[in-house]
């Protein structure tokens, strides 16, 4: 048995690095997976081919998780589409980096509405489905910059910092629906989003890590996996680190 036969997932901003390893561990575990993306449209059709061949109902919807009407509209669509909603990843995040000196308003703005934003929209929206079915599970990916900060990402800090104060009341006030909440804070997980950096500052960071390497796309959506099925049934309003150690 998978250990997500029967459920329906949507998984936001799948369309590369952590989400799209989620979007395919939930597929290969039984679920169900409706994913996002917002620019890459090859991309994100690639992979709703490629979730289809696990044998399991699969579409990718092009959306911006910022955009609260959006959003309540995509969660019709999926409903509409497969019938129910089980589990939430609001994985779609953004970075504009730069000391706090030279950040500009835009910056500021662009990546709490891309991080912090999308997840009130999302979650606000999936309540419905989720309240009728009397069960879910939502999962919010924030950071280890979100619990301890970075200089030259206070934009993006105060965003992950957010979502793990949103993850904890949103579970306290559902709680009592079965419906779980929770946030997992990655730390330095090797993807698009990191290839960009220098390989010296990279390779420091390795050898910064106590497990002495990056994670990988797939550490992060074992965590996923585990917090989606009913193994975590008991585990709600929590941020799990996975971080290989950074944070103790
Ligand atoms: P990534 O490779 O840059 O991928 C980001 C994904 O989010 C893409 O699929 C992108 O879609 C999508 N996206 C961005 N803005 C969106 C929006 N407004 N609406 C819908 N989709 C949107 O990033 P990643 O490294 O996989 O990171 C995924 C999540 O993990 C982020 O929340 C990030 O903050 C968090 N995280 C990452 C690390 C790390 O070390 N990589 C560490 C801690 C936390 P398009 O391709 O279509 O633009």
């Amino acid at each position: 048995m998978k250990l997500l036969d029967g459920k329906v997932a949507i998984v936001t901003g799948a369309s590369r690095g952590i989400g799209r390893g989620i979007a395919k561990v939930f597929a290969q575990h039984g679920a169900s997976v409706a994913f996002t993306y917002l620019s890459s449209v090859e991309k994100g059709q690639e992979l709703e081919a490629e979730l289809t061949t696990c044998g399991i109902k699969a579409k990718g919807y092009r959306s911006d998780a910022g955009d609260y009407k959006a959003a309540d509209e995509l969660i019709n669509a999926v409903v509409a589409d497969f019938g129910t909603i089980d589990v939430l990843v609001n994985n779609a995040g953004i970075t504009r980096d730069g000391l706090l000196m030279r950040m500009s308003e835009e910056q500021f703005d662009e990546v709490i509405k891309a991080n912090l934003k999308s997840v009130f929209n999302m979650v606000k929206a999936v309540q419905r489905p989720m309240l009728k079915a009397k069960k879910g599970s939502i999962i919010n990916v924030s950071s280890v910059v979100g619990v301890k900060g970075n200089a030259g990402q206070a934009n993006y800090a105060a965003s992950k910092a957010g979502i793990i104060g949103f993850t904890k009341s949103v579970a306290l006030e559902l709680g009592s629906r079965n419906i779980r909440s929770n946030a997992i804070a990655p730390g330095f997980i090797e993807t698009e989003m990191t290839a960009s950096l220098d390989p010296k500052v990279v390779d420091q960071w390795r050898q910064s890590i106590p497990l002495k390497r990056g994670g990988s796309s797939d550490d992060v959506a074992n965590l996923c996996l585990f917090l989606a099925s009913d193994l975590s049934a008991y585990i709600t309003g929590q941020c799990i680190n996975i971080c290989g150690g950074m944070l103790t």
